[in-house]
């Protein structure tokens, strides 16, 4: 097996997903891992995105996870790492950003990286050092109020160098147009200024493509999923078909959906006037210890269905609906009874023969994966931007399972999805 080319550490899951879906449209074959890994790699891909859950964990655990799986990225032979935040730069003024990309820069001995969240594909841009998401500056996005992350100011520069020991520098626009001798020229001037980490702006994804040359032989990148689109050419790898092939797919299909996000309200009206079989658990059913029991009457309800093709399971609700139902139950409690049955249902429809499964929702993705003890996927073709298919190797087998989050896709996502698979 050839030594591993990129070793990515992403700080929560569905951001894992985005930045390995990148990596696969631009040449790379890749394995997204939940968690670090306890065995060696065991398939021959050029890159691995472990996926933590570390973005608003304390510091010190945040590193304490990073460094474990930079330890088994080291042992796999990864040329470069990857640090995969969020294209908000989400961050508390502890961190993590900062502290995370400090210890990974000692653990590497490196002297200098670059962070950049730019993802111009998603509207994330970055003009001389500050965040626009969007038309506007970050802290007038809304990000301002972000229950975890409050992000009140846009000047990447400052917000850095709150979070980080070394002196922070910026990499401008001007610097980046002229490619990869003046971005190593510019790179070389921080240096002597005892600039350790360099903040870069791109407003395009040419810029992307300009700036990843002058990133070949660095030990360490710091940066959203936008970076990775420049990377795969320093590796002498272009974009190709083979990279996102996954084993051929059989199976039964079916639908789980716990996300009640705009664009999932309407991916679930679609499929449902499509004339697909649907059927809604309402929360309060799960009460009371019910969940069980409603879970094997959904699976009864499905199990004659699935023959003639895709079924949806769904708790996807209206706004309306949903805060009703928080307001019954508590926040958490909802989003815990709803996550469990819906993962206990795809646990069981999987149990019935479904080898191709879509699963709509961030936290419900992360429930679904865990109760199919998913460890490992390997990414396949984009259905829509930041939603691959990805394949998990199983004792039945191998499933192939899609995990879209919230707002992402069109309203034809859930059937469009099977036909992407061929
Ligand atoms: P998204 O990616 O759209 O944010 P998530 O799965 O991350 O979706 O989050 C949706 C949350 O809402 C989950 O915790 C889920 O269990 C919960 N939920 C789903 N359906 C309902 C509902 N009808 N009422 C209340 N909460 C719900």
């Amino acid at each position: 097996m050839s030594a591993l080319k990129l070793g990515c550490i992403a700080d929560d899951f569905t951001g894992a997903t985005d930045l390995a879906n990148n990596l696969v449209r631009s040449g790379m074959r890749v394995v997204q891992t939940i968690g670090v890994p306890t065995a060696p790699l065991a398939s021959d891909v050029d890159a691995v995105v472990v996926a933590l859950k570390s973005r608003t964990i304390p510091a010190a655990e945040a590193i304490a996870q990073s460094l474990d799986a930079l330890k088994w990225l080291q042992a796999q032979g990864a040329q470069q790492i990857y640090f995969k935040y969020c294209s908000t730069f989400d961050s508390t003024p502890e961190g993590n950003i900062g502290p995370v990309t400090e210890a990974l820069m000692d653990a590497l001995g490196c002297d200098f990286t670059i962070a950049t969240p730019a993802f111009p594909d998603n509207g994330r841009t970055v003009f001389k050092g500050y965040l626009f998401a969007g038309n506007v500056l970050l802290n007038e996005s809304g990000m301002q109020n972000h229950p975890l992350t409050p992000m009140t100011d846009a000047n990447l520069v400052r917000v850095m160098q709150a979070q980080t020991k070394r002196k922070v520098g910026l990499i401008d626009y001007k610097t980046v147009a002229q490619g990869e001798a003046a971005v190593r020229e510019r790179i070389t001037a921080l240096r002597t200024e005892g600039v350790g980490v360099a903040v870069v702006d791109a407003t395009s994804n040419a810029d992307l493509h300009l700036l990843g040359p002058a990133l070949k032989g660095m030990p360490l990148v710091t940066a959203g999923s936008g970076v990775a689109i420049g990377l795969p050419a320093n590796f002498g790898l272009q974009p190709s078909v083979q990279a996102s092939q996954l084993p051929v797919a059989s199976g039964l299909q079916a639908v789980v959906s716990g996300s009640c996000s705009v664009a999932t309200n309407a991916q679930v009206a679609h499929f449902k006037a499509s004339g697909r079989p649907a059927m809604a658990i309402a929360p309060a059913s799960l009460m009371h210890g019910q969940s069980d029991t409603v879970v094997q009457q959904v699976l009864a309800w499905a199990a004659p269905l699935l023959n003639d093709g895709p079924v949806l399971v769904y708790s996807t609700a209206e706004p309306d609906a949903v805060k009703a139902v928080q307001a019954q139950l508590g926040v958490a409690e909802a989003g815990a009874l709803v996550e469990h049955a819906l993962a206990a249902v795809a646990r069981g429809l999987v149990g019935l023969g479904v080898r191709q499964l879509v699963v709509a929702g961030g936290e419900t993705s992360g429930a679904c994966v865990q109760a199919l003890g998913i460890a490992q996927l390997q990414i396949g073709p984009q259905i829509d931007p930041g939603v691959p298919w990805c394949h998990a190797p199983t004792d039945s087998g191998g499933l192939h399972i899609t995990l879209k989050s919230g707002n992402f896709g069109t309203e034809d996502f859930f059937s469009k999805a099977f036909g992407a698979l061929g």
